[in-house]
């Protein structure tokens, strides 16, 4: 009796889209056939390591049927129960298909099916019939499930000797009006060609029969044509390949394939290494991050293999979390394939070759930054980031590593520079390597803080993210140079002689300077003259400790710190607005302190910083627009 069910809703949706789609890459049902056979060998397999009964000769067999119009790809992996036929079969499983029908939502392209995996479903292209029987290793009872990819399918019990998946298509009829094809899913030849351009490398011999002929010596006689099995694959890994063998589309093809993209690598670092620990690793830069890259749900790591044999997929000890947008795979003959997952965590082994790999991928990138600057920059923009967070992390363990992946956009430059790029072109009288927080370029080359730096002609590296600061505490240096906030600390602008004399400005004022920081009732930590204003009235700065920029991120963090920053209001001796206080200060106290919070807030906004009391502010500004108008008149 066979049960009928409904498909869920995403799938009768994606089914849909398969079954009238127009496209031309429809082929690439035999590939993701394949593929998922060879899958469930590899469960099936890795089963085996502990349970050896479980163990058979695994192969995935072809057969054509020209006459009934069919094309079964059969394996002996590990099988379906009728539980997982509903649960894979009937619902949408792989995490590419989610991807692809968000990216189907935005672009009605449907040729973009053609470079994604999308499964089993794909065989709905070709096929207006598909048949599935299969058993599961751990059951002995097989079951049939057929559908017509419309909405529904059925679910039989049924006979099956052997474990494993058999999966028919009932190849669709040729479409002339659309000059659809689909004859040629059933020819030898094409099938061959298939396997041989998607699936070479599949672990697990793709077994067909082809066809033979046997040469008579008797030359006036016809040959004589005959069937073998035959291995269609030459299972010898992609990475396992010479270099110099394998094609930029092969590698891409291979990584598409391996690791559910849908869009070419990137970057491509294949090496083998040879000496005390020998491996290959084929690592793969992706040209999109992931969706859930930043997201704890993201899961890091390289596949391992043994000699060409899958191990476990995603060991995350072979890559460091800054490197963590790397996908691809290490084969090391020498791991033991029996390892358990725990001791494989502890092995030595692993930990050498998560070593090398990281210098090397630190290698390629910094090549990349010198050789490849525009790749590089792509590269940066979207994973930059990480290299920032892994200088932070672990109170700057990893600095030396990654100070040289780094780079910021300057007040001088549009484009990335990196610190060594920023040190080559320092002044011959710049000490420090200066830095600034703002939203852009713009915001921060018209703070106050600026004057003195842009007369100087130094370059400031414009810190845009959140963590820039962070980091920056973390390195304290680069080569022997500081940084420096321009709004936090002593800037080093002026020479001695003029410092001097600002000094005692400072004490003679002090008086004054008092009373100002008094009017503003301990909002700031003191009022100074400054040393890097030039055009500007007033500027706020940090004191020692957190800058003003951290204490807004820490704000805006999921903690809610609220910690403080120290200010400093510093006023500019040489401007006008200077004179004109000190003359309020003698004639008119009240005035003054009005003035004194009117700077205050002004400097806030300038800094981006939210103010204490926006109606005070604005009341303050009232005052003084009618008090001005009553002078006047
Ligand atoms: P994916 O293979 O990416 O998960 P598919 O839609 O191709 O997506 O397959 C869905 C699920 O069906 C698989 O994850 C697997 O559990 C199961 N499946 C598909 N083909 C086979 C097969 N030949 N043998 C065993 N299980 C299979």
């Amino acid at each position: 009796m066979a049960k009928t069910k409904q498909f869920k809703t995403e799938s009768k949706q994606l089914l849909e889209l398969m079954t009238h789609s127009i496209y031309t890459h429809k082929e690439i049902f035999l590939r993701e056939l394949i593929s998922n056979a060879s899958d469930a060998i590899d469960k099936r397999h890795f089963m085996a390591l502990t349970d050896t009964d479980k163990a058979a000769d695994y192969e995935i067999i072809i057969e054509r049927d020209e006459d009934n119009r069919t094309l079964t790809i059969r394996d002996n992996g590990i099988g379906l129960t009728e539980e997982e036929l509903i649960n894979n079969l009937g619902t949408i499983a792989k995490s590419g298909t989610k991807e692809f029908k968000e990216k189907l939502k935005e672009a009605k392209d449907l040729e973009i099916i053609g470079q994604f995996g999308v499964g089993f479903y794909s065989s709905f292209m070709v096929a207006d019939k598909v048949v599935v029987k299969t058993r599961s290793i751990d059951s002995d009872q097989g079951y049939k499930w057929v559908s017509k990819g419309t909405s529904r399918y059925t679910i039989s019990e049924i006979d099956k000797d052997e474990v494993g998946t058999e999966i028919t298509l009932h190849i669709r009829e040729n479409d002339e009006e659309n000059e659809e094809n689909y004859d040629e899913f059933l020819k030898e030849f094409k099938i061959k060609n298939l396997v041989k351009k998607y699936s070479d490398y599949v672990r697990y011999p793709i077994k067909m029969e082809v066809t033979k002929y046997d040469t008579p010596e008797d030359e006036d006689k016809d040959p004589v044509e005959y069937k073998e099995l035959e291995t269609l694959n030459s299972m010898v890994p992609l990475w396992r390949k010479n270099k110099s063998e394998i094609t930029d589309e092969e590698y891409a093809e291979f990584y598409k394939h391996q690791f559910n993209d849908y869009e070419d690598p990137m970057k491509v670092i294949h090496t083998k290494v040879e000496g005390l620990t020998q491996y290959t690793s084929l690592l793969f830069i992706p040209k999109k991050a992931p969706f859930d890259l930043y997201s704890d749900k993201y899961e890091k790591g390289l596949q391992l293999y043994s000699k060409g044999v899958f191990i476990m997929d995603k060991n995350k000890d072979l890559i460091p979390d800054y490197f963590r947008f790397v996908k691809g795979l290490v084969d090391s003959a020498d791991l033991n394939l029996n390892i358990s997952r725990e001791t494989l965590q502890q092995d030595r082994l692993v930990k050498t070759i998560a070593k090398s790999v990281e210098t090397k991928i630190k290698t390629e990138l910094e090549r990349m930054m010198k050789n490849d600057r525009e790749t590089y920059n792509e590269l940066y923009d979207i994973y930059g980031v990480n290299f920032k967070y892994g200088i932070y992390d672990g109170f700057g363990m990893n600095k030396e590593k990654l100070q040289d992946l780094v780079m910021f956009k300057t007040t001088k430059s549009d484009d990335y520079v990196s610190l060594k790029e920023y040190v080559n072109n320092m002044k011959d009288d710049q000490k420090v390597i200066y830095y600034a927080s703002g939203k852009n370029k713009e915001s921060i080359l018209s703070l106050p803080q600026m004057d003195l730096i842009k007369e100087k002609d130094y370059e400031v590296l414009l810190f845009t993210d959140d963590i820039d600061q962070f980091m920056v505490n973390v390195m304290q240096k680069y080569d022997e140079y500081e940084f420096k906030s321009i709004n936090q600390g002593d800037l080093d602008l002026i020479d001695k002689k003029e410092e001097k004399k600002l000094k005692k400005l400072n004490k003679e004022k002090e008086d004054f300077l008092n009373a100002i920081s008094e009017s503003l009732g301990g909002k700031v930590k003191e009022v100074v003259l400054s040393k890097r204003l030039k055009d500007s009235p007033v500027c706020l700065v940090s004191g020692e400790g957190i800058s003003m920029e951290m204490e807004k991120v820490l704000k805006n963090l999921p903690s809610n710190n609220e910690a403080k920053a120290t200010q400093i209001l510093e006023i500019n001796p040489n401007h006008e607005l200077f004179t004109t206080l000190e003359q309020v200060y003698e004639s008119d106290k009240d005035s003054m302190n009005k003035y004194a919070k009117i700077l205050y807030n002004q400097a806030l906004l300038i800094e981006g910083m939210p103010l204490d009391n926006p109606v005070e502010f604005s009341n303050l500004m009232v005052d003084l627009m009618v008090d001005a108008n009553k002078k006047e008149s």
